[in-house]
């Protein structure tokens, strides 16, 4: 059987997906869930569903009895997380899991990026617990960028501080289409791989915006201070800003670049464009 946490989530659920589209017959997918009420859906299509909440290990222990392969897809509490997902990775241990996937950071190793702790410390948990594993350092999902199309053709401008540092993306859909290959594949399947598909410019993805809609918008690069305030001007709270200000300094740094080609070789086949996203969330508006 094959597990999948946080399966109400919106990489979770395009797992389950990308495991049954590959055959996978639904009652050898579980999905571990911490809201079994959102999950009706993928109970009516035969999926087991079983509550499993990373701050309660007791539930994770019953959540993952008998699975034999386990994708962790990373929590989204940030700063509780290094606790929540060693509670997975025991839990795990204690089922005899036979094989975990995680979902980290690109370049988590070494990135600046103030999510990097939380998931340098998981990786680190996953490699003492001496499971065999799999790491898959998901780069930036297009459509973190794709989701404000409406504000970047109101405003005419797609902002940020970034200074031209290249963003490793890929669609959330690819990412679970390679998340699914790692849990299926034949072979031991450990390591490290470091996925996007395009890595882009914010003046890439400005220039992609105006060719796919027509309305011209440009990328408007400014200090990272000016960045959070402008952040906080927009009415986010300090810490918040400061935090997405930070984001982009760590893509300035370059953390999100990479010219591995890990992801197109997981799915055996090329990743989907930063174009064809922005023309599906334009056709989608
Ligand atoms: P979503 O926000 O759609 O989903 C997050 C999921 O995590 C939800 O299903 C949520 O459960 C689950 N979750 C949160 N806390 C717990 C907990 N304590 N116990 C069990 N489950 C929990 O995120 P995505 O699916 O889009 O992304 C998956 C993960 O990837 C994120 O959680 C985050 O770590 C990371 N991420 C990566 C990005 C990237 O660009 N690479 C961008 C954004 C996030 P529930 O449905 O009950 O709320």
């Amino acid at each position: 059987t094959y597990a999948v946490t946080a399966a109400t989530g919106q990489l979770g659920r395009l797992v389950v997906d990308a495991l049954l589209e590959r055959g996978v017959t639904p009652s050898d997918v579980v999905a571990v869930v911490r809201t079994p009420a959102k999950a009706d859906d993928l109970a009516a299509r035969g999926v087991v569903v079983r509550a499993g909440d990373y701050s309660d290990r007791a539930s994770l222990d019953g959540a993952l009895a008998g699975v034999d392969r386990l994708l962790l897809v990373s929590g989204s509490e940030v700063g509780q997380r290094v606790a929540q997902h060693a509670n997975v990775v025991e839990a795990a241990q204690a089922a005899g899991v036979g094989r975990l996937v995680y979902t980290s950071l690109l370049r988590a190793d070494t990135s600046t990026s103030p999510l990097a702790p939380e998931h340098r410390a998981t990786e680190q948990a996953i490699a003492d617990s001496g499971l065999p594993h799999v790491l898959l350092r998901n780069g930036w999902y297009y459509e973190n960028y794709t989701a404000s199309l409406g504000q970047y053709l109101a405003t005419g401008e797609v902002l940020g501080a970034t200074h031209d540092g290249r963003i490793g993306g890929a669609s959330r859909a690819d990412f679970a289409a390679a998340a699914a290959a790692a849990l299926l594949a034949d072979d031991e399947g450990e390591g490290v791989h470091e996925l996007a598909g395009e890595t882009f410019t914010l003046t890439d993805l400005a220039a992609t915006i105006t060719e796919v809609t027509g309305t011209t918008v440009v990328s408007r690069d400014v200090t990272g201070e000016e960045y959070r305030r402008t952040l906080e001007g927009h009415g986010l709270d300090a810490g918040t800003a400061g935090f997405v200000a930070a984001l982009d300094a760590s893509i300035a740094a370059g953390d999100l670049h990479t010219d591995r080609t890990d992801l197109a070789a997981l799915l055996g086949r090329p990743a989907s464009t930063l174009r064809e996203a922005v023309d599906a969330a334009h056709r989608a508006a």
